[in-house]
């Protein structure tokens, strides 16, 4: 089960029993739960598989929303050379294939999918003190942590105020996540060793 943009799914947002049929190929098999996409389509339950061969472009059904205002600044910096019809087609692209082939994350809030170096960010994981020390190796988790606060939340974050909510135990896991009313949720860029945080509470 792999995704571009969506690290570990099964351990992250985990799959059905057995029992399940994807409402796309009706066979039974582990699914994901599709009551959360957005769109006018509803779905119940969507296997893997279908997700990542796209069969969602068929519906008007997606699992996310892309923070494609950002993308296209992005692009726009990297490559000066192209027309804004030219970016926007890329910028397009890029969003749909996020939307329409990304496991839905479960969130307490919705906010769009952030991006970096001109790509989408992969989602890998709920952000907790080790998980910054992991990614950051030796050097500072708090700076890590503070540094990949999204741009879109930087305003109203007290960066200092806000370590104090970062759970100091690993979260596993999706049943593990559940446990906690204020949630880090970490992303890195396709590209570089960029991370990105967002964070919402219920
Ligand atoms: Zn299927």
């Amino acid at each position: 089960m792999t995704f571009t943009y969506f690290d570990q799914p099964a351990r992250w947002i985990g799959v059905s029993d057995q029992e399940t049929r994807c409402d796309l190929c009706h066979q039974q098999k582990p699914c994901f739960d599709a009551t959360g996409f957005f769109g006018e389509d509803e779905l119940a339950f969507i296997c893997p598989d279908c997700l990542s061969n796209g069969r969602l472009y068929e519906r008007d059904s997606y699992t996310c929303q892309g923070d494609v205002a950002e993308l296209k600044r992005q692009l726009k910096s990297l490559h000066p050379a192209l027309s804004k019809a030219e970016l926007d087609d890329l910028a397009d692209q890029k969003t749909l294939e996020l939307e329409k082939t990304t496991p839905h994350l479960v969130t307490w809030q919705d906010w769009e999918w952030p991006c970096a170096d001109g790509e989408y960010a992969r989602f890998i994981g709920y952000g907790s003190r080790p998980f910054y020390t992991k990614l950051v190796g030796n050097s500072d988790a708090r700076m890590l942590f503070e540094k990949s606060i999204y741009y879109t939340l930087a305003e109203e974050s007290d960066a200092e105020e806000l370590w104090e909510d970062v759970p100091r135990k690993l979260i596993v896991d999706y049943a593990d996540s559940s446990k906690y009313s204020t949630l880090f949720y970490v992303f890195k860029s396709l590209h570089s060793d960029q991370i990105i945080t967002l964070w919402d509470s219920d």
